[in-house]
């Protein structure tokens, strides 16, 4: 089986220890989630690999967009020396390329729109370096918008930089992701959007009632505009006692698939951004997925599509071949 997974913050993770003097790990091979190496033998053919910058905290660097530029630098030194193996994909033709040649497609994504700051041109910075999807929020109020952060501002809307935002996204070509964002937000991503976009690693809020998963209604507005939602791993956004199974990963598919269709699911497994005990416990263990599907009486058209030629068709009709 292949995968593709929207999303892991296996960068911030890999940068802390850089900057601590820690060398003994890198992208292609460490103690967290996910790397290079992993990935490769678990059959992926694409991981979107996010710069996340968290605003709660002081800025690494001299700001939070260096911190960014310093991830996407980190990711650059990492894969030169692998470039037989993984390269960066910055299109729907990039993937295909590197696909047919047998290569991972790494997407650089940057998950904090904050560091905007107010700039954009700093969009042409960040799709410059290879950026190709930005989630608008983490959980904090930035100068794009609000989170859904335990529902405190789920009503409110994108700020009017927040439109600007998304229709420069949307002109360039970086992938609008609304993990995070508020309820408002994401309609206003809905109605000021002109191309398909994504909730690289949300779930169902009708089987988990947590803030951080689509409701119903939104899952049905992704579909309608041709976007997806990745299957977030994390216990909290499963089910409610916070155990990560696949049996509850097979209860959001099931769900998402009958609210939005057999197109609009794919994976975004958070992993490298979360604690916990998880039965999948990491890229190697991705076939357990496909197994636990598979007992679960999904077909293998199903399977694969979950697993990623929905994403890969989402890339398609997103970028155009
Ligand atoms: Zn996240």
């Amino acid at each position: 089986m292949f995968f593709i997974d929207f999303h892991v913050d296996t960068l911030l993770r890999l940068y802390l220890l850089k900057i601590s003097g820690d060398d003994s790990e890198s992208l292609y091979q460490n103690k967290g989630h996910v790397d290079l190496k992993r990935l490769m033998e678990s059959n992926y053919l694409s991981q979107m690999f996010a710069c996340y910058v968290d605003l709660g905290k002081e800025s690494i660097t001299v700001s939070y967009f260096n911190d960014a530029l310093a991830m996407i630098e980190l990711f650059y030194k990492e894969i030169e020396a692998l470039d037989d193996r993984v390269a960066l994909a910055k299109s729907y033709n990039d993937y295909l390329n590197n696909k047919e040649e047998g290569k991972l497609s790494a997407f650089l994504t940057v998950e904090e729109g904050g560091i905007l700051d107010n700039d954009l041109n700093r969009l042409d910075i960040l799709y410059d370096k290879g950026v190709r999807a930005i989630t608008l929020t983490w959980n904090y109020e930035n100068s794009i918008g609000f989170p859904n952060y335990e529902y405190k501002t789920q009503h409110s809307g994108l700020k009017p930089f927040g439109i600007e935002t998304v229709e420069k996204m949307d002109d360039l070509g970086i992938i609008v992701d609304v993990s995070h964002l508020s309820d408002g937000g994401f309609y206003d991503v809905y109605k000021y959007g002109k191309r398909p976009f994504i909730a690289t690693h949300s779930n169902s809020r009708s089987i988990c009632n947590h803030s951080r998963n689509l409701t119903d209604d939104m899952i049905k507005k992704l579909a309608d505009k041709g976007g997806i939602t990745g299957i977030n791993f994390y216990g909290g956004f499963l089910q409610e006692d916070e155990k990560s199974t696949t049996e509850s990963m097979l209860r959001h598919i099931r769900h998402i698939i009958k609210v939005g269709g057999k197109e609009v699911v794919g994976i975004g497994t958070d992993f490298d951004g979360m604690d916990g005990e998880l039965e999948i416990g990491g890229a190697q263990d991705m076939l357990k997925l496909a197994e636990a599907m598979d007992k679960g009486g999904f077909s293998i058209n199903e399977i694969e599509a979950i697993c990623y030629r929905n994403a890969e068709n989402f890339y398609k009709r997103y970028w155009g071949a």
